[in-house]
């Protein structure tokens, strides 16, 4: 097609880049010959040009002109003519539909005179004036950007004159009245008339079109839906029909199938006399379909059979937008109708059953996003609820219980069967019991990848971070909302994590029937059945494998129930905190060798059990686990609080422990200004070799505990931050002494790998040669991305992302969603790399990204083995990872 215009008879519905979907699938309605009022669309092209320079493109306006002329000669009538005037209606389209746009102008064409030759074709002068004073405020509104409310005002005071509440009322010089009121807004707000050359009109409505895309709240929605901020939106044109002519006019809208629960039957509403707007704007009560056929059974039955002929053409559910004019029935909009995640899933199995679609479709059209949704309890919505403030959606889920402040007091609460939220300002890695036993957390810092939010998603918790309205006083143990309500502890709150929305009080949360399936429910539900078709499906056609991170022999058996075949991440450090803190204080304080032995030797047992449950777990299925990974100062003392403490026994005589000030000491020692990239991973292994090869031999030894019990163990022993194969290397021949060992003494081979975690630049650089020493791979894109970008993981979620986010830099934030481009071309090359050396080198990934939709095509694209993410997003891994296989066929 060339040129920006083009007439409704040439595109068709998969022409959407360029036509916007109402224009394509007004095209598409067009050609399969369903009755559409004629009329064209101005492309997304013309659009992107003409926020580029500024104005029209050379052309536009000449193209615009000569399909305004062709179709006044379809229709026989010329554009806001003073006696049979064509009037027509202006629409925005974009590619995806954005409520955030401009979206009509209605009755395009009609001035004071033109108005009058409306009334006299027509044989109704109410019908010519209320058209006007809806151009006029319709036109006031979205193109002249006046406040709406000032003419809705005027509208109502108008009625309330005539004692009545319906627009019917007005009759004719209300309507004058009513046009004059607002033609003196439109002057007062813009300080010029209201243009009355008809191709003026025309031609602002389409520049206030283009305009829309730009606006606040159009960004806005932009940014949440991850739509990119190039696309455009194009503009149609189309000759008027009128459902305000009477009591046989009307506009309706209609869902082939239930939008909310994906049953069969159509749903929909229509007001007689009125044009579209009006029954969305609900200015008067609509009627159902069934009363519409009452009304008029033949535009009815004529309405019935366009339906089933549409989603017989889409095979999708389709959502429409109708008007009857004097009998006439007309379809001005149709398009794959938005519907929740029940209904998706229903859609797909009723349509696959109906011989519409096959299962792959059904897969293709169902996301992980909307199964997530599935799996998460709610709050029941038609409870009573009462708002607090609105935070970060950071892990989805309904939680309620009682406010506590500190870790202790969630765990000793939960011990005594209360439910509860733990409330801090942001949570550190000592917050973790506390996490484990509330129910839900909310922070006043911190966004969607902060520690807080990272932990509960990992764990399932529900989370609600930077609520940054709340004041929060853990030491008075209480927060304030915005300088207002107080919330003590022990009051009960209520968070939705799934809308970031902080409720007082107890609202009631109904449980997700998937989760339970999931869980091994075998109880019947057609929702479940849907599920069960589409995972089916998707499990069949997935070539990635999905793994878990899981740390605990419980979270391991979850993930397995979920479908997880096999650990893909097991964070040892977890397993450091809590009592055996003490153990590690042991160990960075041992002033010999025989002091940080014993310190090992300690934990030895501890870990071997941790290893031996989750190796249980996970019978017959890898297991990797890594060995510890964080700096070692995070298992100690936070240094300006026992400097304090020690400064101030000191002050006033007190006795301090010789052990304290050994402590302090180690803590000044250990401290650093970017511990991120100072002693951790492997870097501590070979500083405190005991401390890797205490892991190793836990995890060997509990693999032979496993083996002795009749047991098929598969432990890959991973090494953290690897950045040169010599540094592997040393780890790994530490690793092979305590293999050799165990296996003599416990008179076996234990079968196990070693490979390392690619999350450095330069490991992806030089995989070739990590690959002659790891047995496999793992990507570990958190730390990739921090470090690719440069960007500290914990301090700049909260700092500037929102200015990268807002300056388009970013669609979504990298640690959220892979940054395939960047960080993505370093597991590209690293997995290409390291296969060169071992052809059949596996290969994983374990950051956050593992069970993130967009990210799983990617690494599926990139031929990576698996992917492994918290147990809770399994489900949602395998059927991403199905879809991007069916995508790619
Ligand atoms: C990673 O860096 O992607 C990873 C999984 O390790 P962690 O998040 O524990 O640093
Ligand atoms: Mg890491």
């Amino acid at each position: 097609m060339t040129g920006y215009v083009h007439d409704f008879a040439e595109g068709d519905k998969d022409q959407k880049d360029l036509l916007g979907g109402k224009g394509a699938n007004l095209a598409e309605m067009t050609n399969i010959g369903l009755p559409v009022p004629p009329g064209f669309t101005i492309d997304t092209e013309a659009c992107r040009a003409y926020l580029a320079e500024g104005g029209f493109p050379d052309g536009l306006p000449e193209e615009v002109t000569e399909h305004l002329t062709a179709l006044e000669r379809t229709m026989g009538r010329q554009l806001g003519a003073a006696d049979d005037p064509l009037l027509v209606s202006v629409r925005s389209g974009a590619k995806f539909s954005m409520p955030g746009m401009m979206e009509t102008v209605l009755n395009v064409g009609l001035n004071d005179e033109s108005v009058g030759g409306l009334a006299a074709s027509s044989d109704s002068e109410r019908f010519a004036w209320d058209s006007y004073r809806r151009l006029l405020q319709m036109f006031g509104g979205t193109v002249l950007d006046i406040d709406g409310q000032l003419f809705s005002e005027a509208l109502e005071a108008r009625k309330q004159e005539k004692g009545s509440d319906s627009d019917l009322d007005l009759d004719v010089e209300d309507l004058q009245a009513l046009v004059e009121q607002f033609k003196t807004i439109i002057r007062d707000e813009t300080g010029r008339d209201f243009p009355q050359d008809p191709r003026e009109q025309l031609d602002l409505a389409i520049k206030a079109v283009f305009d829309s895309w730009n606006t606040d709240r159009a960004r806005l929605y932009r940014r949440q839906e991850r739509i990119p901020e190039d696309l455009g939106t194009a503009v149609n044109v189309q000759a008027m029909v009128f459902g305000n002519f009477g009591m046989d006019s009307g506009s309706g809208v209609a869902f082939t199938r239930d939008p909310a629960s994906g049953d069969q039957g159509v749903y929909g509403d229509y007001l007689q006399n009125a044009q579209g707007e009006d029954v969305v704007a609900g200015i008067r009560n609509t009627v159902s379909l069934a009363d519409f056929a009452e009304i008029d059974r033949t535009s009815y039955d004529e309405l019935l059979e366009i339906m089933k002929r549409l989603e017989e053409h889409y095979r999708d559910m389709c959502d429409i937008e109708f008007t009857v004019e004097r009998g006439k029935l007309w379809m001005l909009q149709t398009r794959v109708g938005k519907r929740t995640a029940e209904a998706a899933f229903r859609i797909g199995r009723h349509m696959t059953d109906e011989g519409l679609i096959d299962t792959d479709e059904a897969v293709r059209r169902v996301t992980g996003a909307q199964l997530a949704s599935l799996m998460f309890p709610r709050f029941d919505e038609d409870a009573d609820r009462d708002l607090l403030t609105v935070g970060v959606n950071a892990s989805p889920g309904a939680a309620v219980g009682k406010a506590v402040f500190d870790s202790p007091t969630a765990v000793e609460w939960a011990a005594n069967g209360e439910d509860v939220i733990l409330v801090r300002k942001e949570t550190n890695p000592d917050d973790l019991s506390g996490m484990v036993a509330a129910r839900g957390i909310l922070t006043s810092r911190g966004g969607k990848t902060s520690h807080a939010a990272v932990v509960a998603r990992g764990m399932g918790r529900t989370c609600v971070s930077g609520a940054d309205d709340l004041e929060v006083d853990a030491a008075a143990k209480r927060f304030t909302v915005d300088g207002g309500t107080v919330i003590e502890e022990g009051d009960t709150l209520s968070i939705d994590g799934t809308t970031g929305e902080v409720f007082a009080g107890a609202v009631p949360v109904v449980d997700s029937v998937v989760v339970r399936h999931f869980e091994g429910d075998d109880s019947e539900d057609d929702l479940i059945e849907a599920v069960d078709l589409v995972m089916t499906r998707a499990d069949d056609a997935r070539r990635l494998r999905v793994r878990a991170n899981a740390d605990t022999a419980e979270d391991a058996a979850r993930a397995r129930r979920f479908g997880a075949e096999g650990i893909g991440l097991c964070r040892t450090e977890h397993m450091f905190l809590g009592e055996r803190r003490q153990l590690v204080e042991d160990l960075i304080i041992a002033e010999d060798e025989a002091g940080q032995e014993a310190a090992l030797a300690a934990l030895l047992p501890l870990q071997r059990e941790d290893f031996a449950g989750i190796l249980e777990a996970m019978d017959g299925l890898p297991v990797t686990i890594r060995l510890i990974d964080p700096p070692l100062h995070e298992f100690l003392p936070e240094l300006t609080e026992l400097s304090v403490e020690i400064a101030v026994a000191d002050a006033t005589g007190e006795q301090v422990e010789e052990k304290k000030r050994t402590l302090l000491a180690a803590v000044q020692r250990l401290h650093e200004q970017n511990p991120m990239l100072g002693l951790r991973g492997v870097r501590l292994g070979i500083q405190i070799p005991g401390l890797f090869e205490m892991q190793a031999r836990a995890i060997l030894e509990a693999a032979a505990d496993r083996l002795d019990a009749g047991g098929d163990p598969r432990p890959e022993i991973m090494v953290p931050l690897v950045a040169s194969v010599r540094e592997l290397d040393v780890v790994k021949r530490h690793i092979e002494a305590v293999a050799r060992d165990v296996a003599e003494r416990r008179g076996r081979e234990i079968p196990h790998q070693v490979g390392t975690m690619i999350e450095l630049p330069r490991a992806a650089f030089l995989a070739d040669r990590i690959a002659k020493s790891a047995e496999f791979f793992s990507f570990g894109t958190n730390d990739l991305t921090q470090m690719s970008w440069g960007f500290s993981r914990d301090d700049v979620e909260s700092s500037f992302f929102s200015a990268y986010l807002d300056n388009g830099i970013f669609d979504v934030s990298p640690f959220e969603s892979l940054d395939t481009l960047g960080v993505g071309a370093f597991v590209r090359m690293g997995t290409e790399k390291g296969r060169e050396t071992r052809p059949d080198l596996k290969v994983g990934v374990c950051g956050e990204h593992g069970g993130d939709p967009a990210s799983i095509h990617f690494f599926h694209s990139v031929g990576l083995d698996y992917v492994s993410c918290s147990p809770f997003r399994v489900p949602v891994a395998r059927l991403e990872a199905g879809r991007a296989n069916l995508d790619a066929d």
